[in-house]
C-alpha cells in the first residue's frame, strides 16, 4: 500500500520510511531538499533493501501535486514537509506561514480532488505553551508563542473545520515531543545545517569536538537540577508511531490527536551526563543566561497514545545516546561526507 511521505528525506521522515518499509507499506517521498540530503534515502535503501522513490518537489507546488496523486494509487499521506526553527520563523515568519500552513493548504485541496482522504500531521509539543503542569495532557489548554508554533496551531484547527465539514476524512495529528537519536544502524540520524539549535545534536557535536562546550541555557529553573526538563524520544519510537497511526486510520474513521513521547522528562544535564557515558568523555558545559521563550519543563503524559493505538515508547535514554553517538561518529559531518 503506497503512502506519501512529503519531508521523507528529513530527520523524522527518513526515519519513518525505514518502519513503514520495514511495515510492509511503499513510502513514495516527496521532498524539496531545503532542509535534507538525497543521501538519506540512499541510506533508507541500505537499512531497509527498498529505496523509497523519491520525487524532489514542493508541496506549495499544485499542479505537480496533482500530477502525483494521478499518476499514483495512494492510500493516505504522511505530512512532515516544513520548516521547523523556531528562531528563523521570528525573524521570517511569512516564510513559515507559506511554508507550513499555504502548503498545507495546497496539500489538503489536492487530496480533496484526488479521493484520498487519509493524512497523518506533525505537530509538536510547543502547541502547549508554557504549560500549567506536567505530564501534559491532550486536554490542556493550547497556545502559541512564536510563528513556528501558530502555524503548528492553525493547521491542527484547519484539519478539525476540514473533518467537520467532511467527516469521512480520516486525521491523525500526532504531537511530537523532543525527537532524538537516531537509527541504530548509525546510517541515518539528525543532520542539522549549521550551528544546531536543539540540545542532543548539539551535545553530539561537542562529543565529536566541533563545538567546544554546552551551553546550558540557565540553572535556575524551577526543576530538580535547576536546568530544563523535557521528553525525549527516540526517533525510531516516533517513527513506529506513525506506523501505529497509519494502521489505525486505515481501519477506522474520524479524527484523532494524540502526543508522541515517553512520558519521563529528563534535564540538559542529565542529557549531557548521558551521552558523555555513551561517548566515553567527561563533556564540557558552562552555564548561561536562559534562552528567550524557553519553559522549565514540558514532558508527556502518553496514555491517549497507548489506549487508542497500542503503541508506546520502547527505547531508552541509553538507546538514545548510544544510537546518537553511533551516528555521529560514523557521520561527523553529517551527509555531507
Ligand atoms: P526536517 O527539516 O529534517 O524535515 C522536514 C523535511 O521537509 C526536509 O527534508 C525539508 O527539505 C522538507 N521540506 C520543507 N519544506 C518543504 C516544502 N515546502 N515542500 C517539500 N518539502 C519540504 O525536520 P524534522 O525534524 O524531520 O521534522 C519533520 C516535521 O516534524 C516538521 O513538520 C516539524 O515541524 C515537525 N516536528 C519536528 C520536531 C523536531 O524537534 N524535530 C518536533 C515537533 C514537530
Ligand atoms: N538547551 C541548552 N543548550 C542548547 C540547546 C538547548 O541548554 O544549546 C536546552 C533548552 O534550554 C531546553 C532543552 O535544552 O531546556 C531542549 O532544547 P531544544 O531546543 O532541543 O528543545 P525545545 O526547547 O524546543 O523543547
Amino acid at each position: 500500500m503506497r503512502v506519501l511521505v512529503t519531508g521523507g528525506a528529513g530527520y523524522i521522515g527518513s526515519h519513518t520510511c525505514v518502519a513503514l518499509i520495514e511495515a510492509g507499506y511503499t513510502p513514495l517521498v516527496l521532498d524539496n531538499l531545503c532542509n535534507s540530503s538525497p543521501v538519506s534515502l540512499d541510506r533508507v535503501a541500505q537499512i531497509s533493501g527498498t529505496r523509497p522513490q523519491f520525487i524532489e518537489g514542493d508541496v506549495r507546488d499544485a499542479a505537480l501535486l496533482t500530477g502525483l496523486f494521478e499518476s499514483h494509487d495512494i492510500a493516505a499521506v504522511i505530512h512532515f514537509a516544513g520548516l521547523k526553527a523556531v528562531g528563523e520563523s521570528v525573524e521570517q515568519p511569512l516564510a513559515y506561514y507559506d511554508n507550513n500552513v499555504s502548503g498545507t493548504v495546497t496539500l489538503l485541496q489536492a487530496m480533496q480532488n484526488a479521493g484520498v482522504n487519509r493524512i497523518i500531521f506533525s505537530s509538536s509539543a510547543t502547541v502547549y505553551g508554557d504549560p500549567a503542569s506536567v505530564p501534559i495532557r491532550e486536554d490542556f489548554p493550547l497556545s502559541a508563542t512564536n510563528p513556528y508554533g501558530r502555524s503548528k496551531l492553525m493547521i491542527e484547527e484547519m484539519l478539525g473545520d476540514l473533518h467537520l465539514a467532511h467527516p469521512d476524512w480520516r486525521i491523525a495529528r500526532l504531537r511530537y515531543f523532543n525527537p532524538v537519536g537516531a537509527h541504530a544502524s548509525g546510517l541515518i540520524g539528525e543532520d542539522p545545517q549549521g550551528i544546531p539549535n536543539n540540545l542532543m545534536p548539539y551535545i553530539t557535536q561537542v562529543a565529536i569536538g566541533r563545538r567546544d562546550k554546552l551551553r546550558v541555557f540557565g540553572g535556575d529553573w524551577p526543576t530538580p537540577d535547576g536546568t530544563g526538563v523535557r521528553d525525549y524520544i527516540h526517533v525510531m519510537d516516533l517513527a513506529e508511531g506513525h506506523v501505529a497511526a497509519l494502521d489505525y486510520l486505515l481501519k477506522n474513521e474520524g479524527l484523532f490527536t494524540v502526543n508522541l513521547g515517553s512520558g519521563q522528562g529528563y534535564s540538559v544535564l542529565q542529557m549531557l551526563h548521558a551521552l558523555g557515558r555513551a561517548s566515553h568523555q567527561t563533556l564540557a558545559h558552562e552555564i548561561v543566561a536562559r534562552r528567550a521563550g524557553d519553559i522549565a519543563e514540558c514532558w508527556a503524559d502518553p496514555a491517549a497514545a497507548l489506549a487508542l493505538l497500542g503503541w508506546q515508547t520502547r527505547r531508552s535514554l541509553d538507546d538514545i545516546c548510544a544510537d546518537a553517538w553511533r551516528w555521529q561518529q560514523a557521520n561527523p559531518m553529517g551527509y555531507a561526507e
